[in-house]
């Protein structure tokens, strides 16, 4: 048994960003978004390949303003993959949209193409594809494309788990479809306690993202108002920590893919632990996901030896808040036997191997 507790994931803040703050405090800031807020989104802009970025006060409204910029309203088709976190069908839930869950790819988790097809009706206004833990669909997102194209609809990539993540053609997560969301709540790829970042290309939806947060102002500072809009902006002390997240974001980045490896060498012959299909050179694992055979008996056994775990995403469709009919074989399978280790960029190689090691030995004494 180890000392401390290791737990599934741990956000990880230091004296950069409380000095940070105490720099900014002692300038007298007004706390509201700045300079700092745009100094932020320069740098995701920057380090995405965006033409914009505006950030939000979290990632489930950044996709709510997605879909709002991109012209959904009530009553339009959203399709959404059924392995998710809940926030993406809420998102669009929010204002009377209705989401139309499809299963994922059991190698990736990111949406099926092919049922996304089947799932096209002449209600269908968008697809909200989820780079599920920084990977892409196995089909590839230009098929995506063609596929909103070819039937007018709104491509739109929540990539929140997906900082940090490309596909294999160079262009970061998030920057291939009309807009792209990232999520910076607590134990995202960087954190800023809360908080959400929009990208995109266009001109034209960057100013309506922007108008859409801001009470639908016409120019900043006024209260001229030629759109409707509500209030979901940042605030500066948010940005301070951002940048600084920012800043240490390469390091996370190769730490997170490194943790990865260790693992999958670590639990190399151990049959009853699979892995999903991560491609290190372009995508950045978020957190270590897996499918474990005697899953709820293993997180118990960790938890007695001192590791913290965490049950993956349950179907969608069988939550409660949804209660729909059908089943998605993914998405069960996940729901069965998903299991996150710890993931946090702060595990050393002697936790991983502990962990592995408490692993192995579970499975031996329940062959
Ligand atoms: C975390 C997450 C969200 C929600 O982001 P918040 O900032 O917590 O609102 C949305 N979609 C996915 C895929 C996520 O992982």
């Amino acid at each position: 048994m180890n000392d401390q507790f290791i737990p599934q994931m741990e956000p990880w803040f230091g004296e950069e960003e409380k000095l940070a703050l105490v720099d900014y405090m002692n300038e007298n800031g007004w706390l509201t978004e700045f300079k700092k807020t745009t100094k932020f989104e320069e740098m995701i802009s920057e380090y995405t390949g965006a033409k914009h970025c505006i950030v939000t006060n979290n990632g489930t409204i950044s996709l709510t303003l997605a879909a709002l910029a991109s012209g959904i309203t009530a009553g339009d088709e959203v399709i959404v993959p059924n392995y998710t976190q809940i926030a993406t069908p809420n998102s669009i839930k929010m204002f009377g949209a209705n989401p139309v869950f499809v299963d994922v790819e059991p190698e990736t988790l990111c949406m099926n193409i092919d049922l996304a097809k089947k799932a096209i009706t002449s209600k269908t206004k968008a697809i909200m594809i989820v780079t599920a833990n920084g990977r892409y669909p196995q089909s590839g997102i230009e098929q995506f494309v063609e596929l909103c194209n070819s039937h007018e609809l709104v491509l739109i990539e929540d990539a929140a788990q997906s900082l940090g993540s490309k596909y294999p053609d160079g262009r970061h997560q998030g920057s291939v479809g009309l807009i792209g969301s990232f999520s910076f709540s607590t134990p995202k790829v960087i954190s800023t306690g809360q908080g959400g970042a929009l990208i995109t290309n266009s001109d034209e939806i960057a100013s309506k993202l922007r108008k859409l947060k801001d009470f639908g102002r016409s120019a900043g500072g006024t209260d001229i108002h030629d759109s409707i809009g509500y209030n979901f902006k940042f605030t500066e002390l948010q940005a301070c920590i951002g940048i600084e997240q920012m800043k240490k974001l390469e390091w996370r980045v190769n730490r997170k893919k490194e943790i990865l490896r260790l693992y999958k060498m670590n639990l190399m012959g151990v049959s009853q632990i699979k892995f999903f299909q991560q491609d290190l050179v372009n995508t950045t694992p978020w957190f270590i996901d897996v499918l474990a055979d005697d899953r709820n008996r293993l997180i118990e056994y960790l938890k007695d030896h001192g590791i913290g775990s965490r049950v993956m995403y349950p179907p969608i469709n069988k939550q409660a808040a949804y209660n729909l009919p059908g089943e998605y074989a993914v998405s069960n399978l996940v729901g069965k036997k998903g299991l996150w280790l710890p993931s946090a960029v702060q595990l050393t190689d002697e936790n991983i191997n502990l962990i592995a090691d408490s692993i192995r030995k579970f499975y031996q004494h329940n062959a």
